[in-house]
């Protein structure tokens, strides 16, 4: 309450707690009097008290993400894709192109992408482009090709949902690890249907999301029933023009001291060039990401989407090799 709250404004707040069913706390200080609210926090907002008369400020006490917290859940959660999981001792590296091509194209990407040694592989068939006039995506085909290819080499597929009309589409094809993108981190209804499923999902943070508005997006889902989310740092924007994105390093240890779930870093859509993305990949496992996303074309001068940052097949091999050194220095193994 204000310094200068009246003992009747004061009973005003008292009344109204009272009224939707709490029981109050008053504790009066020599400059300030707080009027705590005990019972179901979910059940008030402080804009029920803060335009009353003689209230300063009011706000939750307790976190407004509950599942995903570390508070209900103080062991990390390992997340299983198929039979890998992630979030766990080993470090998991999704590679693979950014935009699904032809068949051809995948299927040199799957070979690449395990003979390099990645346990998982990435490839969008519904692309979320600036412009509206390049090119979009493959689609439904693309998934048909992209389970097609990774198939011959046993590969889980990760791919974007952007749309909630492609779930059924998306189950069909067996995608294995929905991921859904930048651009629809706050899209509710889309988080409410894959907390529906039972599948495992990637969240990636918004363009300009706080880590504490990424944690409540990961609610939505985990409030459905799906806790198998996976969270996934790709870079925010700031007022720096030298690279794509800002690498946001520091949410790696906030997330894993606010939630229990694993946490992943995309690098490539982070720097926007090759050649930043092994300094930033290490830089992500030694800070105790649990794994990446790397962006790998066989050819990336020919790439339909995202050219500038994939990784050639011989570049992701050396950044596997070189993961493992820190990896190793960190307790873990890749
Ligand atoms: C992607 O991973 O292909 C992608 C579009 O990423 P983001 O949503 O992070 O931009
Ligand atoms: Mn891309």
């Amino acid at each position: 309450m204000n310094k200068t709250a009246t003992e009747q404004q004061i009973d005003s707040v008292v009344e109204k707690i009272k009224h939707l069913g709490h029981g109050v706390n008053i504790s009066r200080g020599t400059n300030r009097i707080v009027i705590g609210a005990i019972g179901d926090e979910s059940k008030l907002t402080p804009e029920m008290f803060d335009p009353m008369p003689g209230v300063e400020y009011s706000m939750h006490i307790v976190k407004q993400y509950k599942i995903v917290s570390r508070e209900s859940h103080a062991e990390n959660s390992i997340v299983h894709v198929r039979n890998i999981p992630i979030g766990g001792e080993k470090i998991q590296i999704i590679a693979g192109p950014c935009s699904v091509e032809t068949q051809e194209q995948m299927d040199l990407a799957a070979q690449q992408v395990a003979a390099a040694g990645c346990r998982l592989m990435r490839g969008g068939a519904f692309k979320p482009r600036t412009n509206p006039y390049t090119f979009q995506g493959k689609g439904v085909d693309g998934l048909a090709i992209f389970r097609t290819a990774a198939d011959k080499y046993d590969l889980p597929i990760v791919t974007e949902l952007m749309d909630i009309r492609m779930l059924d589409t998306f189950l069909e094809q067996d995608v294995d690890l929905i991921q859904i993108g930048t651009r629809n981190m706050q899209n509710f209804d889309l988080l409410k249907e894959v907390g529906r499923i039972n599948k495992p999902v990637i969240l990636k943070r918004g363009l300009s999301a706080t880590i504490n508005e990424w944690l409540m997006a990961a609610e939505y889902i985990a409030a459905g029933g799906n806790h198998q989310i996976i969270f996934c740092e790709r870079g925010i924007r700031t007022f720096e023009t030298a690279y794509r994105n800002v690498l946001d390093v520091t949410c790696i240890p906030v997330l894993k001291r606010e939630t229990h779930l694993p946490v992943i870093i995309d690098p490539s859509h982070a720097g926007g060039k090759a050649w930043m993305v092994p300094a930033l990949s290490r830089a992500a496992i030694a800070a105790g990401a649990d794994g990446l996303l790397v962006e790998m074309h066989p050819n990336p001068c020919e790439a339909w989407c995202d050219a500038d940052q994939a990784l050639n097949p011989q570049e992701l091999t050396e950044l596997m090799q070189s993961l493992k050194g820190i990896a190793n220095a960190i307790g873990r193994s890749l």
